[in-house]
């Protein structure tokens, strides 16, 4: 680049730290915003500058959430009975999409991870036993990621969570394994949500 007036070469440089845009993209996006009317872009400026300020985290699930509360959490007509654990709200938004679930949410924030040194206690794992412990949770489905990582951290869970009363299931197999849940066809994983199988604990 370099040759681009000032404030397009500041908006290519900040366009290229999203996922999944390289320069050429941050490039075309540039130059589409630049010929936008002046109305339109002010609007996507906006929704981003609001972001730091209006966009915090459930203080039950660790969804993201405006306010003290995600609307998940925040809607009587959900199953409170029925908790399903995930590593990042954007599984969570693709369980949400399927239509399929009906109860809560629990969002670890990552998978346990040796290799990049990921250990529960950087994962909102004492704040699933805690909810757990508190009573009136009848299943905790564990919908980590259909990767070795995912696999660990939900293995580990089942053990932390045996003896603690409730159902302990994963999605049915039929994932594609080493995949995001988010990328799953949302077919696919509403069934494996529908038929799901009992975890063991036992150590
Ligand atoms: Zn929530």
């Amino acid at each position: 680049m370099g040759n681009l007036p000032g404030p397009l070469e500041r908006l290519v440089e900040e366009l290229r730290r999203l996922p999944g845009i390289g320069p050429r993209t941050a490039r075309r996006l540039a130059f589409h915003l630049a010929r936008r009317p002046a109305d339109e872009v002010r609007a996507l400026a906006a929704a981003l500058a609001g972001l730091p300020e209006t966009l915090g985290t459930c203080r039950e699930c660790g969804n993201l959430a405006e306010g003290g509360l995600c609307p998940i959490c925040a809607d009587p007509r959900r199953d409170r009975g029925l908790l399903c654990v995930v590593e990042q709200p954007e599984n969570l938004a693709a369980i949400e999409e399927t239509g399929a679930w009906r109860g809560l949410y629990h969002v670890l924030g990552g998978a346990i991870s040796p290799l990049r040194a990921i250990g529960p206690e950087d994962l909102a794992v004492d704040a699933l036993l805690q909810r757990v412990a508190g009573g009136g949770i009848r299943e905790v489905i564990l919908a980590t990621n259909p990767t070795i990582e995912g696999e660990a951290t939900a293995l580990y869970l089942a053990r932390r969570l045996a003896g603690s009363g409730v159902r302990v299931t994963r999605p049915a197999t039929g994932l594609p394994v080493g995949g995001d849940l988010e990328y799953v066809d949302r077919t696919t994983l509403a069934r494996a949500l529908e038929a799901r199988r009992d975890v063991p604990g036992e150590d």
